[in-house]
């Protein structure tokens, strides 16, 4: 099966990750999509679920022994299809394929797939190894798993990049804020501690920290940000409410640690207790994803854009990924990592597509990378 008919059979497989959509399909179509052709492009094929009904598939194209290992690394699970109509049927219109996944990132996973297997015919010494992994819309299960599956001396997410070579992404940190007052009848002011009014504090703390994050930036990714994401709080129009909490994401660049995050949060809540002593709050962290950057020094770096080079009219140029990726989780091994992936548009969005002519250039640059790494 070649690019195209392969890109194809991995957007008909429903894949809409069930933890973002009760009920939606997961992995397990779509890994039995790539088993499937893995084995009969005679490579090897190995299917990791320590999460039922989560499997993300190892594809191995075996060298001939003794050469470093290339990882080529992309998700197979896909978000919602909310106002689509027929999102797992592929289109082809000209030279782009419309469906659900196919951006983001069914293209770079075929085109990891058939760089594979291009590569296997080289008779090169090291492997290329294809981690088609679960689960990177929501809790990045499968990136995890794989990881404590293989091992490889470099690795390309294939995450769409328009041809760019992504050498950096931003993390995120979660947090919520609850605060703390007392519950009391509405016509009695002196017994209650209105809750939601202390959030406000809270809240221009929060404005004024983002301003001044406008200050840090990174030459690739631009600022540092944080927002209020979620508010609740509050019974009944008749009560004074006892409790309000505040849901918020700060986005970090390469350098910010979540403990750092948490320490400017803490400060923060620290500020609004020193102006008022009935303020009580507490906060704490759900979830931490660091941000991801490689030296443009390094190897790998290089090396890439040389491949790239040989395949497009000119070598691609060096940027940052506006959204966050398994690379974190890949660099994080101690695996020298880029992203390079194909162009489209509609990430997320009703109408999604994605090149099929920057699949097949994505394709052919993995392969001239592999030649280089594997040799
Ligand atoms: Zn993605």
């Amino acid at each position: 099966m070649e690019l195209t008919d392969l890109l194809a059979a991995l957007v008909a497989a429903d894949s809409v990750n069930p933890s973002l959509v009760p009920g939606g399909a997961g992995e397990t179509e779509v890994a039995g999509v790539i088993d499937g052709w893995a084995r009969e492009a005679g490579l090897e094929s190995e299917r990791l679920e320590e999460t039922p009904g989560r499997p993300s598939v190892l594809v191995r194209a075996r060298g001939t022994g003794g050469g470093r290992t290339l990882l080529l690394c992309g998700h197979i699970d896909t978000v919602n299809v909310e106002g689509m109509t027929d999102p797992h049927t592929p289109r082809i219109e000209g030279e782009r394929l419309y469906g659900r996944g196919a951006y983001d990132m069914k293209g770079g996973v075929a085109a990891a797939l058939i760089a594979a297997r291009d590569a296997s015919r080289l008779g090169l010494a090291g492997d290329v190894v294809v981690a088609a992994v679960a689960d990177e819309e929501h809790a990045s299960l499968g990136v995890q798993e794989a990881l404590r599956n293989v091992s490889a001396d470099a690795a390309v997410v294939t995450e769409p990049t328009e041809l760019e070579l992504a050498v950096a992404h931003k993390g995120f940190v979660w947090s919520e804020i609850e605060v703390t007052g007392r519950s009391a009848h509405g016509s009695r002011p002196h017994l209650g501690i209105d809750a939601i009014l202390k959030m406000g504090a809270v809240l221009k703390e929060l404005e004024q920290l983002d301003r001044s994050l406008a200050d840090r930036t990174h030459p690739l990714l631009g600022r540092a940000s944080v927002h209020a994401s979620q508010i609740e709080g509050g019974v009944e129009l008749s009560s004074y409410p006892a409790q309000c909490t505040l849901g918020l994401e700060r986005r970090t660049l390469p350098g910010e640690a979540g403990p750092e995050i948490e320490a400017e949060i803490e400060s923060l809540l620290e500020r609004c207790r020193q102006a008022d002593s009935e303020f009580q709050a507490s906060h704490r962290t759900l979830l931490v994803r660091e941000p991801f950057e490689i030296g443009q020094e390094q190897e790998l770096v290089g090396l890439v854009a040389e491949a790239a080079a040989e395949v497009l009219p000119e070598p691609p140029k060096i940027t940052g990924a506006s959204y966050w990726a398994d690379s974190a989780f890949i660099a994080a091994a101690g695996i020298p990592t880029v992203l390079f992936g194909p162009g489209g548009e509609g990430a997320h969005a009703v109408e999604e597509w994605v090149s099929l002519a920057d699949t097949e250039a994505v394709a052919r640059t993995l392969v001239a990378l592999a030649a280089r790494i594997c040799a």
